[in-house]
């Protein structure tokens, strides 16, 4: 299912994110806390990121006496799953299984997430095309078959 927003989410914006998604409604001296503390924001640029992630629909806020409360709707892995079937959007299909491949080279796994993978990958053996054809738009890949 698709996320309803107006826009993507930048890197600073997914660390207000994370802390929303750690708690069910959290206060905005909560996030500010949590990011002073990771990245060494200042609170000006805490609220902005918070004011844009409320502006974009990935937030909704609810008065608490004189204070605000945090939450959101947005499932973390499924902005997780859009973002990466975004990423691979953005490289040609003949490159997917090569940068896999270079995600399980730099990736810390543990001996069930190795299991989980050569599982993943047993059931795709059966399914696996020949060759994988280009899905590029002519002028973004230098495939042969653009000519
Ligand atoms: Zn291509």
């Amino acid at each position: 299912m698709a996320i309803e927003m107006d826009k993507d989410i930048t890197n600073a914006e997914w660390e207000v994110m994370r802390v929303v998604w750690a708690q069910t409604e959290v206060p905005s001296h909560v996030i500010i806390d949590v990011l002073t503390d990771k990245r060494g924001w200042k609170e000006p640029t805490i609220k902005t990121l918070i004011g844009r992630l409320v502006k974009k629909g990935a937030l909704k806020t609810k008065k608490d006496g004189r204070k605000f409360l945090y939450s959101t709707d947005i499932k973390e892995d499924t902005l997780v799953n859009e973002t990466l079937d975004q990423f691979f959007h953005n490289i040609c299909s003949k490159d997917i299984g090569k940068t896999i491949g270079v995600l399980i080279d730099e990736a810390m796994l543990s001996h069930d997430d190795v299991a989980l993978l050569k599982e993943k990958l047993k059931q795709k053996e059966p399914i696996a095309y020949d060759t994988v054809l280009c899905n590029c738009v002519k002028g973004q890949c230098q495939c042969q078959h653009h000519g």
